[in-house]
């Protein structure tokens, strides 16, 4: 690959699509989101979802040959190429662009063009493609070292059609003034909610290296551990989930600060919609209005029937799973006990013993082992949180595409790397010019917001709230409690949240 063939694969197609096997076109419609794999974007995990690398051959064709150029869009992305965030670029790396750097070669990307942008740069043989990779947050792959410069530009094409898909930061938003202004003027806000704004509680959030459920599982010996929600591997054997369900289960009826700060703002008429990656319920218990509320991978507050679909409270299967057992279908288990008493009285008719099916149901039967195969079981419960493989609500998309897309006049992001489908799929899809606030304890690079509020979401909410004059009465925030704030060094628009304890 020469580097003309970096940009030209920016300018004709862009250098990746994601690709869903299942041939759909993977655009922001409707339909689309409806369909969307459960996982995407740039460091998706789903097993259907697969990153082409379209590359220009030879003869200036393009080539989008799936055999050679299709990767695992998991490898590709968080095990080959890794992102490094904005801040690692003040480290001083010598391999690395200053931050200042980066920024002046992300704006030169977007003034002159992918191939004014190359020509420039790696042909003119000012900087190699290895360290312009940081430019825009890859990280050069430790196993690519000591290659030849060239090795690099496919995954640098990467970086590039990545960087040009990115909104643009907002400048007139800058300072947490700025962010309590957008509150109080703001009436139609979308709040999108991850594991983050739970954890509080001790709820493990599911994907923090170490401290998250999935670095729990690896006694489970699947290739992937999220595996535990895969819908194939339940219907085969439920015992996987259900040996980690009572971990993620909701206990009691509390419910954080962060969830008060979204009820308040339902409370002011300024809430849109909350869409919520969490399954935990705790939107509900706190108050937020279903008609306002996406749960959108499902939620524990249902379970249903794998095999008649019967529908109960959720709460109902707890104790099964609270005691280690697979809860069952009272419904099935009521069918089968009816064909067991109908058999049994076919049995007394026929008397004679040489009808093999009806020992079948015999518990005393001496051949019960060797015939369990084709006893009927009653159907597992599954509570109604979505799964790998399961559609998403419907809701979700209708929801966004045609009420919440014309109306919404802020985003608020809180306690998500917006790194899962759907909910990474909502930022986009809105209009960029609509102000976006972000709220999390670690910064993300593959996406722009317009201010960055870092640490813990119960501790920033508060102070939001404090600043802009609203009551947070909450428990688990002391009274007269006031955030420390720093401005990260280089950034004129991310702060980092602290309490003195
Ligand atoms: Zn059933």
């Amino acid at each position: 690959m020469d580097t003309a063939a970096v940009s030209q694969t920016c300018l004709v197609t862009g250098p990746y699509d994601i690709v869903d096997t299942s041939d759909d076109e993977s655009e922001t419609t409707p339909d689309a989101l409806a369909d969307a794999p459960r996982v995407s974007g740039v460091n998706g995990l789903s097993g259907s979802v697969q990153v082409k690398i379209l590359e220009a051959s030879d003869d200036g064709s393009l080539d989008g040959s799936e055999d050679d150029e299709e990767w695992d869009i998991e490898s590709v992305f968080e095990e080959t190429l890794g992102e490094i965030d904005d801040q690692y670029l003040f480290q001083g790396d010598p391999n690395a662009c200053t931050y200042d750097e980066a920024i002046q070669y992300r704006n030169d990307l977007r003034t002159f063009g992918p191939e004014e942008f190359c020509s420039r740069t790696i042909e003119a043989g000012t900087i190699t493609a290895k360290k312009l990779l940081t430019a825009f947050n890859l990280r050069p792959p430790p196993d690519m070292e000591g290659s030849p410069d060239d090795a690099y530009y496919q995954l640098l094409s990467v970086g590039i059609s990545r960087e040009l898909s990115k909104r643009i930061k907002l400048p007139q938003y800058n300072t947490i003034d700025d962010a309590v202004d957008l509150l109080k003027q703001s009436r139609n806000i979308i709040v999108l909610t991850g594991a983050g704004i739970s954890t509080s509680l001790g709820i493990p959030d599911f994907r923090s290296k170490d401290i998250g459920l999935y670095s729990k599982l690896q006694h489970l010996g699947l290739s992937d551990p999220q595996e535990v929600f895969d819908i194939s591997l339940f219907r085969e054997d439920p015992t996987y989930f259900y040996s980690v369900a009572k971990d993620i289960i909701p206990e009691g009826d509390r419910f954080t600060p962060t969830h008060k700060f979204i009820h308040m703002l339902q409370q002011k008429g300024k809430l849109l919609t909350n869409y919520t990656q969490n399954i935990d319920n705790l939107e509900n218990i706190a108050g937020i209005l279903p008609e306002k509320l996406i749960q959108c991978h499902g939620s524990f507050a249902t379970a249903s029937c794998i095999q008649c679909k019967y529908q109960v409270d959720g709460t109902v299967i707890f104790p099964d799973i609270r005691a280690n057992r697979i809860p069952r279908c009272d419904k099935c288990i009521a069918l089968l006990r009816a064909q067991k008493g109908a058999n049994g009285m076919k049995r007394k008719r026929s008397a004679n013993g040489q009808d093999k099916k009806r020992r079948r149901f015999d518990s005393n039967s001496d051949s019960e082992e060797e015939e369990d195969y084709d006893i009927p079981e009653a159907g597992v419960m599954k509570p109604d949180i979505t799964f790998f493989g399961e559609p998403l609500p419907t809701r979700f998309s209708e929801r966004l595409t045609t009420h919440d897309k014309d109306l919404v006049d802020l985003v608020i992001v809180m306690g998500t790397s917006l790194k899962v489908a759907p909910v990474s799929d909502v930022v986009p899809y809105l209009p960029s010019n609509i102000p976006q606030i972000y709220i999390s304890r670690d910064p993300v690079s593959h996406v722009n917001f317009d201010i960055d509020l870092l640490g813990d979401c119960d501790i920033v909410v508060a102070e939001l709230c404090r600043r802009a004059g609203w009551e947070l009465n909450h428990e688990m925030v002391p009274k007269d409690q006031k955030a420390d704030i720093k401005l990260q060094d280089g950034f004129t628009s991310r702060y980092r949240f602290s309490v003195e304890n």
